[in-house]
């Protein structure tokens, strides 16, 4: 989903009112707001998935860290902070220019019938490759396939793009060996350049020194040789996805007032959302809606000590996994150990380190988000599993019930096990990632993908007309119908049957899901390789009858 960018947009510009501020009076309190306000940026931008301006903005922050000092120190030597106020004004400049980003292009958007993210991020790679090397042209081509457009350099001559890429992608002289002095120079001289883009060097060496070097020089990710375009592809496609993750939040159980605002304003300050609740007995409710992503426990509390409280919440199988961290004035071991035995996660003692606090907090919870993630993603192809899938489009349906504005497609590829069959299932997955790929690069971010079985792909467009929705799956159809998947026999081709009903006329998820079905089986019995939407007088009892006369095994 697409958010404003002006919450960024503000807490940037108060951030630089507080840097101003520091400036003018020099004070110690000054530069620790701002030092602290400046993580809190970088945690909006990370949140909002900018992973360049997280770098920046993270650089700035540890800058600032290293002058920190203490109140005898300030106002710091004015040559420190110009170098300060440098980054600030060049991560400014980035912020606000992001905020109105070039749309993007795709490649077979040649009507206005497919509508586009406003403000989505611009699909720009930069390829910087040995000239005439064989890698770049299919580089190239695979990219423009997934909706992205690119520009090429030769490492000799100035990569002179008009705008900063995306990414970049690095192809070196000799794939798998050690990238030598002049290239890690010139990707040094980009990255000063280009500071927010992406930084992806290919078929690098699986060396530590290689890969160290690279890093020092400003590379973000160090491909190994063995890894194909599927990885690089992967990757590129996380980056566009523009929904903002919500903030982390904690749900604070402490009977001291004080202790748990201390711990509160800490939490706010690193941007994280908190709840406070006095009183154990109030936990099950509170857990339940507020819904945290991790718990910060004290241990002694009037009614019952926080070990037995968190004992009592692991019994509901939903929370085994929600982090505990203890807070606590507690230095005996035994008790500690006692404490984590039972389910707590961490300990901290009381009064915690914010800056502690707030690293804890945030890595437990970054755990506990990837097994959330883990657990409603498919591992081969990173789309959302069948569950979750069917789980999300009733709650689709659910917001879509007044204006019946909600499109399902249910997608097969054709003559799939023939594929498999002929070329093996390593193969076969290969196809099934690509065309994962093909719907992430072309599809919204509004919309939802999900792999709904084997080779089956179901996809949810809200706020969408059915005939709208069937241009745009049949251009899909078309793209992939032509996307060549490499084989050492040659490039081989596969093809997709796809059915489309739309959520006015149906009675809920299942019969909206069902009529999709329906209408693929009928675009597998007209030939394959068609888009097929299911007509608007359809309705839920003329589906339900025409499945129970569907002949028991099909006759595709
Ligand atoms: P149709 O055009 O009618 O859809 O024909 P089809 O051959 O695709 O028919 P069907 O849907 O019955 O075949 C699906 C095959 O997909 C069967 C199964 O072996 C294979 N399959 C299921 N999951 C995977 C997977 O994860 N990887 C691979 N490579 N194959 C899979
Ligand atoms: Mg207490
Ligand atoms: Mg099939
Ligand atoms: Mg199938």
């Amino acid at each position: 989903m697409l958010h404003s960018f002006h919450p960024v947009i503000a807490l940037a510009e108060s951030l630089e009112r507080s840097w101003q501020a520091y400036r003018e009076r020099g004070e110690f309190d000054l530069f620790v707001e701002f030092t602290v306000s400046l993580n809190g940026l970088t945690e909006r931008l990370r949140r909002r998935q900018m992973p360049g301006l997280v770098r920046t903005c993270q650089e700035l922050e540890n800058a600032a860290l290293a002058l920190f000092g203490d109140s005898t120190q300030h106002p710091m030597a004015v040559d420190q902070a110009n170098g300060i106020e440098r980054r600030f004004a060049q991560l400014l400049g980035e912020i606000r220019r992001q905020q109105h980003p070039l749309p993007a292009r795709r490649l077979s958007d040649d009507s206005s019938a497919a509508p586009d993210d406003v403000g989505a991020r611009p699909r720009r790679i930069l390829i910087i490759a040995p000239a005439g090397h064989g890698w770049t042209a299919s580089l190239q081509a695979q990219l423009a396939f997934f909706g992205f457009t690119t520009e090429q350099a030769d490492w000799q001559s100035a990569a002179n793009p008009t705008t900063p890429p995306l990414a970049i992608l690095f192809v070196p002289e000799r794939p798998g060996g050690a990238y030598p002095p002049k290239a890690v120079g010139s990707i040094m001289a980009l990255r000063t350049r280009f500071p927010n883009s992406y930084f992806y060097c290919l078929a690098v060496p699986e060396n530590l020194q290689s890969m160290v070097l690279l890093q020092r020089a400003g590379a973000d990710a160090c491909i190994p040789a063995d890894s194909g375009i599927s990885d690089i592809l992967s990757r590129l496609l996380d980056l566009v996805r523009q929904e903002e993750m919500e903030a982390d939040r904690v749900l604070v159980v402490e009977d001291s007032a004080t202790a748990s605002a201390h711990v509160s304003r800490a939490l706010t300050q690193h941007g994280i959302d908190s709840l406070v609740i006095d009183d154990p007995r109030k936990l099950l409710e509170a857990v339940a809606d507020y819904r945290p992503d991790a718990i910060l426990m004290d241990m002694y509390m009037p009614f019952c000590s926080g070990i037995e409280a968190t004992a009592a919440l692991r019994q509901i199988p939903e929370y085994q996994a929600l982090p505990v961290i203890y807070l606590s004035s507690e230095s005996d071991i035994v008790q500690q150990v006692e404490a984590l035995r039972l389910g707590g996660d961490q300990f901290l003692t009381k009064p915690a380190n914010p800056v502690l606090l707030a690293a804890v907090v945030k890595t437990k919870i970054a755990r506990y988000r990837e097994m959330h993630h883990a657990g409603q993603h498919d591992g081969l192809t990173g789309l959302l599993n069948h569950s979750t899938a069917k789980m999300r489009i009733e709650q689709m349906c659910q917001s879509a019930r007044m204006t019946g504005r909600l499109v399902v497609a249910m997608i097969d590829i054709d003559r799939f096990k023939r594929i498999n069959d002929n070329y093996g299932h390593p193969f076969g997955d290969k196809v099934i990632r690509s065309l994962a790929w093909l719907l992430r690069g072309r599809l919204r971010n509004t919309d939802l993908i999900g792999r709904y079985g084997g080779e089956e792909f179901i996809v949810a467009l809200p706020d969408m007309d059915i005939n709208v929705a069937r241009e745009q799956l049949d251009r899909i159809r078309e793209d992939f119908a032509v996307l060549p998947h490499g084989h050492e026999e040659g490039p081989l081709f596969a093809s997709f049957s796809c059915g489309l009903a739309t959520l006015a006329g149906f009675a809920d998820p299942a019969a909206l899901i069902g009529a999709a079905d329906s209408v693929l089986l009928d675009a597998k019995r007209q030939g394959r390789n068609r888009v097929l939407a299911a007509p608007d007088w359809w309705t839920t009892s003329l589906v339900d009858r025409m499945q129970m006369e569907e002949p028991a095994g099909g006759c595709l």
